[in-house]
């Protein structure tokens, strides 16, 4: 893919004009609530009635096996897909089943998906640099010569993710593990009040996933943390709280040793 097709394929960078949302209010409830949500594709239930709701400053997990309606559940939350039936808000204020894509993206949720997206013909620091001319926020006031507050959010944003020392190397050369951690930058550049991460470890060394977890600890001191995942290891390293679906609906909630421990999910889960 050419340098241009790469940034008109990220359509966010140019739709800088819409307006700012307002932030998402979370002083009487949780960030994320979803209650009844119901999705068939072609009459396959794929999401269940799920109720869902996750508390502001959390790191969740969500596991649970192929086919149990995870990614789908993220595709709700994003707008990507509509669900047939239900309610899922961001905070109390917005109602994301009236807002599409873009919208929700700008409301302060952002997505990470299993594959990393990286800009590979750019530099590291120019990934996160581009991340930032995406957010609205900011755009307007972004100038041909970087203003210093910028250049330091970046350099922030590289020392978090482990990659300050390589930031003029190309993304392109980076490994597996450290182009899903400019992912995760190119997200906290825009710093989102929500970050959902799906199956951020797959394809990841054993140092690599230490490192990721120590990643996400960090990340959760200032953002919500929605992470979809399989290594039950890693889980339970980071999560305050699990979630295990099955069939499209949640099939056991709490702490890490409660939802092992719990027969049903023994049964369908951790028994295969
Ligand atoms: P998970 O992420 O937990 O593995 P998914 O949410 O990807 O599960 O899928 C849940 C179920 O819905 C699966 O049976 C899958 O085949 C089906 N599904 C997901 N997306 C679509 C789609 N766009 N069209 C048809 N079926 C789909
Ligand atoms: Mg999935």
């Amino acid at each position: 893919m050419s340098m241009l097709e790469q940034l008109t394929h990220r359509d966010r960078v140019f739709d800088f004009l819409a307006p700012v949302a307002s932030p998402v209010d979370v002083r009487h409830g949780p960030i994320l609530y979803m209650e009844g949500v119901n999705v068939s594709f072609d009459g396959f239930k794929a999401i269940n009635n799920l109720n869902l709701t996750v508390d502001d400053g959390e790191l969740r997990c969500i596991i649970g096996p192929n086919g149990a309606g995870k990614t789908t559940m993220m595709d709700i939350i994003t707008g990507k897909t509509r669900p047939d039936t239900g309610s899922v808000w961001f905070g109390s204020r917005h109602n994301l089943l009236t807002k599409n894509e873009p919208d929700i993206a700008s409301l302060g949720i952002g997505r990470k998906f299993q594959k990393p997206t990286v800009f590979e013909a750019l530099t590291v620091f120019e990934n996160l640099e581009l991340a930032m001319a995406a957010d609205k926020r900011i755009l307007p006031t972004l100038t041909a010569v970087m203003k210093p507050e910028y250049r330091d959010r970046i350099d922030e944003v590289l020392e978090t993710i482990n990659l300050a020392a390589i930031g003029n190397r190309l993304a392109g050369i980076l490994s597996h593990g450290q182009k899903q951690w400019l992912e995760i930058g190119m997200l906290l550049i825009q710093k989102p009040d929500l970050l959902m991460l799906d199956e951020p470890v797959a394809g990841m060394s054993v140092a690599e996933r230490k490192k990721t977890a120590e990643l996400l600890r960090v990340i959760t001191r200032d953002h919500t943390v929605l992470v979809i995942e399989h290594d039950m290891q890693f889980v339970g390293d980071i999560a305050d709280r699990v979630t295990v679906m099955h069939q499209g609906k949640v099939l056991s909630e709490g702490s890490i040793d409660h939802v092992k421990q719990d027969p049903k999910v023994i049964e369908v889960y951790l028994g295969h």
